[in-house]
């Protein structure tokens, strides 16, 4: 069923009565598939639909544990942009950001894309510095990046406290005004959709245990689920935090460190907050949702761990810099605070590779920022599987490069990079 006017009208005067369900969610999946995905999050739906789009390469399904975008992409806080620091990122996030532009149209769904512009905070020198080098080398990357003064940045969102008399004082900001937020479970819902009408089986609650793989040639055959075998000639691996623990299944150690990070949402109230503020230096986000809420992102726990949890006095130092940076909301009061287990390089940029292993290809490492590349990345994925080759946006953010020595350095370039 595609969305339209004429659509939207005839379901509001009829009670809702006609809407079907938006995409097949068969109970048990075919014996046999030719790409297997595993994990039902954007980047695994968005590979699914462009594989089928773009790639036939036969049947195609995607494997999820839980519900689909039950994992990180449903927990995040929105936040993109493309103004990473090396070309290689910028390429990547960029590429993301240009489907992001069109997404809604080539999906017949609105995934509320909403570019209000994001803004970097400076608080130090070295702030200054490390941001002014970021938007140099974003312009000659071709991507839009530009400096605010104090006074700019508090006419771009007057709710920001410029005074000079606070811990962390503005000093300037990077702002990429195509940067901004969209709806997380609209994303998944999209491409869940337009994959489904392209025949990709999606399989909820279906466990992925175990991963077949042939004696002689060591290519995948298939995996083991919760729900029976089922043979695929390849696996797309799209679990985020759970990547480690898929990968041992192949026999494969991943460079991945897996840690819980935090969110949390207030109240709502009226719109107060035109646009995205970050400040990697006190590990602060914040925007304000449709329905009115505070969106406040926090930094990674000190320790790896599996909980969705994470301590709590990780949300007590972001809801203080939230404070100092934005007095008016000092009263507002929270709703609730959440946790996902996110996937850490060691040089904190993706992973997007074909493996060791015939047939096995893995996206993960996305980390704290991941939500930004959905589009982008599943189209990269899907291409590398599908030609058995990198695409050449994804070239650079190959598995060898951990051995090789080509990292790409984001970790010193953002503390946090969401
Ligand atoms: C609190 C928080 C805030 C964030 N804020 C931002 C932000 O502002 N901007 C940004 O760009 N990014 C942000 N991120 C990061 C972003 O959410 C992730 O990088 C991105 O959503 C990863 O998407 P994904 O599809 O790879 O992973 P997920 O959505 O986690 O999907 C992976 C799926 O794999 C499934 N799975 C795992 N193991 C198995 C198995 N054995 N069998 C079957 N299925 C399995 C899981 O259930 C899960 O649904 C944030 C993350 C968190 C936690």
């Amino acid at each position: 069923m595609r969305f339209s006017w004429r659509g939207l009208a005839r379901e509001a005067l009829r009670g809702h009565a006609g809407w079907t369900p938006h995409w097949r969610s068969p109970e048990q999946p075919q014996p046999g598939y030719d790409v297997v995905i595993l994990g039902g999050g954007g980047h695994g739906l968005a590979t699914a639909y462009y594989l089928a789009s773009q790639h036939r390469p036969g049947r195609i399904a995607v494997l999820e544990k839980g519900w689909i975008g039950g994992g990180n992409t449903g927990r995040n806080t929105t936040i993109i942009r493309s103004n990473y620091l090396f070309p290689e990122s910028a390429a990547l996030y960029d590429h993301a950001l240009q489907l992001w532009e069109g997404l809604s149209l080539a999906l017949n769904y609105n995934v509320m894309f909403s570019p209000r512009g994001v803004m970097m905070l400076a608080h130090s020198q070295h702030d200054v510095q490390s941001g002014l080098r970021h938007v140099h080398a974003n312009r000659l990357a071709g991507v839009d990046n530009e400096w605010l003064t104090p006074a700019e940045a508090k006419a771009f969102c007057p709710p920001l406290d410029t005074s000079a008399a606070i811990r962390y004082p503005v000093l300037g900001a990077a702002l990429q005004r195509r940067g901004g937020v969209a709806r997380h479970d609209a994303v998944a819902w999209g491409y869940a959709r337009a994959a489904s009408a392209l025949g990709v089986d999606i399989i909820e609650g279906c466990e992925v245990t175990g991963i077949d793989r042939d004696p002689v040639s060591g290519a995948v055959t298939g995996v083991q689920t919760g729900k029976g075998p089922i043979r695929c000639r390849k696996l797309g691996v799209v679990a985020a935090g759970s990547t480690s623990l898929v990968m041992a299944m192949a026999g494969l150690r991943m460079p991945l460190e897996s840690f819980p990070l935090q969110a949390l949402v207030s109240e709502p109230v009226k719109p107060v907050f035109p646009c995205v503020v970050m400040s990697n230096t006190v590990h602060a986000y914040i925007s304000q949702s449709d329905k009115g809420e505070l969106v406040i992102g926090a930094g990674t726990d000190q320790y790896p761990s599996y909980s969705q949890a994470g301590g709590v006095q990780i949300l007590g130092h972001t809801l203080e810099a939230i404070c100092e940076m934005f007095p008016i909301f000092r009263r507002m009061r929270m709703l609730r605070a959440w946790g996902g287990i996110v996937d850490v390089t060691p040089d904190r940029s993706p992973i997007l590779s074909r493996t060791p292993v015939p047939g096995l290809y893995v996206n993960c490492g996305w980390g704290t920022g991941g939500f930004k590349a959905t589009p982008g990345s599943g189209h990269v994925f899907a291409a590398t599987i599908a030609r058995d080759e990198p695409h050449p946006i994804a070239a650079p953010f190959s598995l060898d490069r951990f051995a090789g020595g080509r990292l790409i350095d984001e970790a010193a370039a953002a503390a946090v990079a969401h």
